[in-house]
């Protein structure tokens, strides 16, 4: 096992915590920056968020997004990324930026991905030579990136999956390739190497992996294999179960999650950190992400609409050109979505400026100690009838004493 000191290249300063549920507020600082927690981190694929320069990025307040080490690996690729000294300087962000191990990448983009004890092998997309990611090579490619998170290779199952006997198996190569990667990571005061729980939907799983990873003492921990179509009771259970078990004095990291209700609930049961790829991905087909739902503008009735796409929005998009905003129309983003790339990007602004600011106010409210009442005004606005919210959340928030029925 890892030696207890592992250097740790981040401060956690915890700010406050919810007296009613398990929400924190933290600072946390990092090689570029310090970062407000808890946070959504948007997901910039090929170094650029599909829609946004790097400086319209940095208008919506981000100061940590998120690479895929897979895709910076193939194109530009490593000896590249050495030769121009890492990814900040690749898409000229000069805050933070987070990458995942490549693994799940792999795993979900190539069929023929096959996972061993050495690692993820797979065929070439280039050519279809035989490959190897091993947690080695996958923590290589991050040093050469240069992010200032990390995210170690874990061995990634569907937790729909019934194999129970391959989950166990998963969670357990899962410890030893974080050891792999701590032997392997060569600038441990420059990136904060993150573990990944694992254990799928079983939470005595989850509980042993919990008590191996913390035991490594990495700067941060994230809880992974979630977000792949399991019931959302279940995932809200495995996510309190972990938060209950981790140190407070470190960052938590829900991976792959991103619907509003989804953060607002995984912030009350003690999460910090998030990524989902579906803000950007929805704004491509037409879809605002609003404090109301989610708006399809390429439908009809947007046409006359001569409204911002939400009304009171401080984004880029919808603030009007006297406030220095681009003073958008639904009507406009009707009229083009449908065949200019202009419209997906318009809403892009609009859906990653909406999911940022959800989270920092949802950070104001911890640090002024009514989240409680936060949450209850997100949900009735989402849900104008109280019969209509979705049983999970109710039911997870009622166990971290937020009553949504009461009135
Ligand atoms: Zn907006």
């Amino acid at each position: 096992m890892a030696s207890k000191s592992m250097p740790s290249a981040l401060t956690f300063d915890l700010e406050a915590r919810c007296s009613t549920t398990k929400a924190r507020a933290a600072t946390l600082h990092l090689p570029h920056g310090p970062v407000p927690l808890p946070i959504f981190m948007p997901v910039a694929t090929q170094a650029s968020l599909k829609g946004l320069t790097p400086e319209q990025l940095e208008e919506t307040n981000c100061r940590l997004c998120l690479n895929n080490t897979y895709h910076l690996g193939l194109k530009p690729g490593q000896a590249n990324l050495d030769a121009i000294g890492g990814a900040h300087k690749l898409q000229s962000w000069p805050h933070n930026i987070l990458t995942d191990s490549g693994g799940f990448q792999m795993v979900s983009l190539l069929k023929l991905a096959q996972v061993t004890e050495d690692g993820v092998r797979f065929l070439s997309p280039h050519d279809g030579t035989p490959m190897l990611l091993t947690p080695e090579h996958s923590i290589s490619l991050q040093n050469s990136i240069g992010s200032d998170i990390i995210m170690q290779l874990d061995d990634v199952i569907a937790t729909t999956s019934p194999d129970h006997a391959r989950i166990t198996e998963a969670m357990h190569r899962s410890v030893r390739w974080l050891d792999r990667c701590i032997a392997a990571h060569r600038n441990p005061s420059m990136q904060n190497l993150f573990c990944i729980i694992q254990g799928g939907l079983d939470l005595d799983l989850r509980r042993e992996c919990c008590a191996e990873m913390v035991a490594r003492d990495t700067p941060g921990i994230a809880i992974g294999g979630l977000s792949g179509g399991e019931e959302k009771t279940s995932y809200c259970r495995v996510v309190s179960t972990c938060t209950d078990l981790l140190p407070e004095k470190k960052p938590r990291y829900v991976m792959g999650v991103g619907y509003p209700e989804d953060l607002v609930v995984s912030i009350a049961l003690g999460a910090d950190m998030f990524d989902c790829v579906w803000p950007t991905r929805t704004a491509r087909f037409g879809n605002a992400v609003t404090s109301k739902g989610v708006l399809n503008l390429r439908h009809s009735t947007y046409a006359s609409d001569f409204g911002p796409v939400e009304e009171g929005c401080g984004c880029t998009c919808c603030r009007p050109k006297e406030e220095g905003g681009l003073g958008i129309t639904r009507a406009f983003v009707y009229h083009v979505a449908a065949k200019e790339t202009v419209g997906a990007h318009l809403l892009t602004m609009h859906n990653v400026h909406y999911q940022l600011d959800l989270v920092r106010r949802a950070r104001e409210a911890i640090l002024e100690n009514r989240f409680p009442a936060f949450i209850k005004d997100f949900f009735g606005k989402l849900y104008d009838d109280k019969e209509k919210l979705p049983g999970w959340a109710v039911e997870a928030l009622q166990g971290v004493g937020v009553d949504l029925m009461e009135s």
